[in-house]
């Protein structure tokens, strides 16, 4: 590939990148409105009607849950609102591990993954077998030669 190809395959994996980051936000964005629509018009029924304790306590811990999706989807904005400053540095997207580009497949899915498919496979039957030795120190371990 010459270089022009190269650079023109750089811009359009930041377009089509940081497209992905500002739909998402958007769509977050758009959730949290709607929920906070939904809590005010809620709390308007409330007040209308006479509770008891039972409702007032369960209507609580709905008020509670609601807080954590929101809490959850204010730290997903503020994730995205970074992922954009390094995309905008071009430091968006690139493995922690190998420094390689991660697949814009895989970013799609998981926009906040730190390493590329390879890295993290490699990760995951590395973990495996640092669990298989733990559980080789066992008792077990006694059959380890056979395994040999
Ligand atoms: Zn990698």
């Amino acid at each position: 590939m010459n270089a022009n190809g190269k650079a023109e395959r750089t811009q359009n994996r930041y377009y089509g990148l940081k497209r992905m980051l500002e739909e998402r936000r958007f769509e977050i964005i758009g959730e949290v409105q709607s929920r906070i629509r939904d809590v005010r018009n809620e709390d308007a029924i409330a007040r209308q009607s006479v509770r008891d304790e039972a409702e007032t306590c369960e209507l609580d811990i709905q008020d509670d849950i609601k807080f954590a999706l929101l809490q959850m989807k204010a730290e997903t904005l503020e994730k995205i609102g970074e992922a954009l400053a390094r995309l905008e540095q071009g430091r968006y997207g690139r493995c922690y591990e190998c420094g390689e580009d991660i697949s814009e497949r895989r970013l799609r899915a998981l926009p906040f993954a730190v390493r590329c498919t390879q890295c993290e496979e490699a990760r995951e039957i590395e973990r495996q077998r640092a669990r298989v030795l733990e559980s080789r120190q066992g008792p077990a371990s006694l059959f380890t030669d056979m395994y040999r």
